[in-house]
């Protein structure tokens, strides 16, 4: 069976071409950056060639790029890092939407006794501007925003918000792992002082990511026991992975302009498609400011595994912002936080595109999706004797 991949918010695939720069360094070059020999000193020039393309791709100073194991560990470092350094001011500013690589950590430094403001989103997912400008006070050390939404694509006014920040003298991260590679990003234009970054979500290697630290941005490294990075993040560096993150930012910054136009037609395509062929659909997330390979979409009055379950039986692999099937208890804090009706955050698919993405794929999920989601609304509604696609729920069954 053919596997139609729309889960590329959840990882990637490692493009062909960053496999090829990477197999060298996995057994014919294997010496350790940090050695005196010739043999150690070329992995040292080439983790600094993928040093300057990842600047190249981001617009900044090779010495601003620091490699790191994932996004994960770049947002807990610039979070933790920056409050451990800037002590005398212990006000975080995040928002509700945040991936949990912040977001825990953020309440984790809350219980620990700094005062935490979560911002809220409109039914869009919009940053709450208003609630945000009257949070921030010259006490704000660090703001931590995410650049785009993981689970609706939308893309967050960081520019704007950097200015703000710098103006009351804090300090700016922003988890950039859905938008870099994706659409275009200049911190040359941006006064953001720390950026995280992820290779698996650009065709890259997992297990290999970057922090952004602008020059003069002071924080306390986390990792300790070596001089790597800097001393900034200790630890024998993962020179294939990191090689393969730099191939990765160099082909994104080729193909940047023309993925962008195409993979948005795509997807806009699928998404008009569904909202015309299933019932009680709807988009969540803002339409306008939205990364171009996302839509999320709920179908209402459906259990979101039990759609995921049906797509899988054809081979088409999405994801759900539901409870089961995000691992947790909790159905999708980001569309409970935009206030999405309980109805619709159980049934939400996010369908996520990529470059590999292809017409025939999408015309195919569209063939596939209106019998299923018509197939599940005829079990899932107790309304006997009506056609389950046009008639109002009357009861919904608790789960498939
Ligand atoms: N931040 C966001 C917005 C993400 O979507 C993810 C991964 O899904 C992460 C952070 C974590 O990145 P990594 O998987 O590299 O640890």
């Amino acid at each position: 069976m053919k596997i139609i991949y729309l889960d590329n918010n959840a990882t990637t695939r490692l493009a062909d071409e960053v496999l090829q720069e990477m197999l060298p360094y996995y057994h014919e070059y294997y010496g350790n950056a940090s050695s005196m020999h010739t043999f150690g000193g070329q992995i040292h020039k080439k983790i600094d060639w993928a040093r300057g393309q990842v600047a190249r791709l981001l617009n900044c100073e090779p010495e601003e790029i620091y490699f790191t194991s994932g996004g994960t560990e770049s947002d807990n470092t610039a979070i933790r890092g920056v409050i451990e350094a800037k002590s005398e001011r212990q006000h975080i500013i995040t928002s509700r939407v945040e991936h949990p690589a912040v977001r825990t950590v953020c309440r984790h430094l809350q219980k620990k006794g700094h005062r935490l403001t979560e911002v809220n989103v409109d039914a869009s997912g919009r940053l709450d501007m208003g609630q945000f400008v009257e949070a921030l006070t010259d006490q704000s050390g660090l703001v931590t925003i995410m650049a785009a939404n993981n689970e609706t694509g939308t893309i967050f006014p960081i520019p704007q918000i950097a200015g703000m920040v710098k103006s009351r003298g804090g300090i700016l991260h922003t988890d950039a792992v859905q938008l870099v590679g994706k659409t275009p990003l200049n911190l040359q234009d941006t006064p953001i002082d720390l950026l995280s970054l992820s290779g698996h979500k650009l065709h890259g290697p997992k297990g290999v990511g970057v922090l952004f630290i602008r020059r003069g941005t002071s924080i306390v490294p986390q990792q300790l026991g070596g001089h790597q990075e800097l001393s900034k993040r200790a630890g024998t560096e993962n020179v294939p992975g990191i090689v393969g993150l730099g191939k990765a930012c160099e082909l994104a910054l080729k193909n940047i302009q023309e993925e962008e136009t195409r993979v948005s037609r795509l997807r806009d395509r699928l998404e008009k498609g569904l909202l015309e062929t299933c019932p009680d659909a709807r988009v969540n997330g803002d339409i306008e400011h939205r990364l171009p390979n996302t839509t999320n979409i709920s179908f209402e009055y459906i259990e979101g595994e039990a759609i995921l379950l049906l797509m899988n039986e054809v081979g088409i692999c999405a994801s759900s912002g539901s409870a089961c099937t995000s691992g947790s208890l909790e159905p999708s804090h980001v569309l409970r936080a935009m206030g999405v009706p309980f109805t619709a955050v159980h049934g939400s698919i996010r369908y996520s595109l990529s470059r590999y993405t292809t017409d025939q794929e999408v015309d195919f999920v569209l063939k596939e999706m209106p019998p299923i989601i018509k197939r599940l609304r005829s079990i899932s509604m107790f309304c006997a004797g009506k056609d389950a696609t046009t008639a109002a729920p009357c009861e919904i069954k608790p789960t498939l």
